[in-house]
């Protein structure tokens, strides 16, 4: 009886330890020391964190380079996708700092051991472009060998079905877009799905699903303590938050 308890404690700590719910700083950590988001400094805050994850979004701009930015918007272009890098890049962050590109950020990004970086790739207009810019990134991160360091996110369907086709065996792909059941993304291919608040709330089922699925659950963007805590209880792999501070001391880091 003794050694059945022992056993079912074990079991328990296990999946306790399993079930954990990660931190990923939303577009870094941005919300401190007049750091901005999609920033170097943003991605090394992060980084001292200590946090599972700092996302960062990229766009390509109408030159072909590949920015570290949310867009569509900077300053005075409406549109980064539509003006050329160096324009783009006479136009510093209101705080100071400039936009950086793609490979600067996985320059830093190397720097840490633990910090994984969750490339979400915003949508472009054509197949051909989002084509174009899956098979860029793939390369960039390939050549600085950050293949086991980088996850992949994406609103667009038609991105997330490029990497699993071309991305390398056991990357981690999930959808954004919260139009398709667990279900239907394990089908894709996709590794996880990564879902606004609102619609895992409307679908908390969801989760579950995921998880017999052997799927991961990543939640955006969470900023509210009593959120927070609601989705830890539920059990999601991964909360996308802009106060990971927060986050993790709900966790107990
Ligand atoms: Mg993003």
């Amino acid at each position: 009886m003794k050694r059945l308890i022992t056993l079912a404690l074990c079991l328990f700590s296990a999946t306790a330890t399993y079930a954990q719910t990660q931190v990923i700083a939303h577009r870094g950590f941005h919300a401190t020391q007049n750091s901005y988001d999609n920033t170097i400094s943003s991605l090394k805050h992060a980084q001292e964190l200590g946090v599972y994850g700092s996302e960062v979004d990229i766009n390509e701009t109408k030159d072909g380079k590949l920015i570290a930015i949310h867009g569509a918007r900077h300053r005075s272009i409406p549109n980064v996708q539509n003006e050329n890098f160096a324009t783009i890049r006479e136009l510093p962050l209101t705080n100071g700092e400039i936009v950086p590109t793609l490979d600067e950020y996985l320059e830093q990004a190397k720097k840490s051991k633990v910090t994984k970086l969750i490339i979400e790739i915003k949508s472009h207009p054509t197949p051909e472009q989002e084509s174009r810019v899956v098979k860029n990134i793939l390369a960039a991160v390939k050549k600085y060998k950050m293949r086991k360091k980088v996850e992949y996110i994406a609103f667009s369907k038609y991105v997330c079905d490029e990497l699993v086709k071309y991305a390398p065996k056991g990357t981690q792909i999930a959808y954004l877009n919260g139009d398709l059941t667990p279900a239907q993304c394990k089908e894709e291919g996709y590794t996880g799905i990564d879902y606004n608040l609102n619609t895992l709330k409307k679908h908390p089922e969801w989760i579950k699903q995921c998880h017999d699925l052997g799927m991961t659950v990543n939640v955006w963007t969470v900023n509210d303590t009593a959120d927070m805590q609601w989705f830890i209880d539920q059990g999601v792999d991964y909360i996308t938050t802009d106060n990971p501070l927060e986050l993790n001391r709900l966790l107990g880091k």
